[in-house]
């Protein structure tokens, strides 16, 4: 069986440019932890998403989510060290 070179180096470019990481989906996806204030169990929010509920927001409230537990609220945990 002969093996096709240029079929090889093509692939091996294209490896190459995915560790590049073209997207940027190997970047830290920020994680936002919310605590549920009916159960107390903690889901992890994707940062992106936790900003777009930003986005419908008055300045001082709060995003809140539903918890997927028991469908009460859930809002951003404090106790992490951040910003
Ligand atoms: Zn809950």
């Amino acid at each position: 069986m002969v093996k096709n070179k240029e079929q090889d180096d093509m692939s091996k470019d294209f490896l190459k440019w995915l560790e590049e990481d073209p997207f940027g989906l190997n970047e830290d996806m920020k994680i936002i932890i919310f605590k549920c204030m009916d159960c107390g169990k903690e889901d992890e929010v994707p940062e992106y998403v936790v900003e777009e509920f930003h986005f419908d927001l008055k300045e001082n409230e709060e995003v809140e989510v539903v918890c997927p537990f028991c469908n009460g609220t859930m809002r951003r945990a404090r106790n992490i060290p951040s910003e």
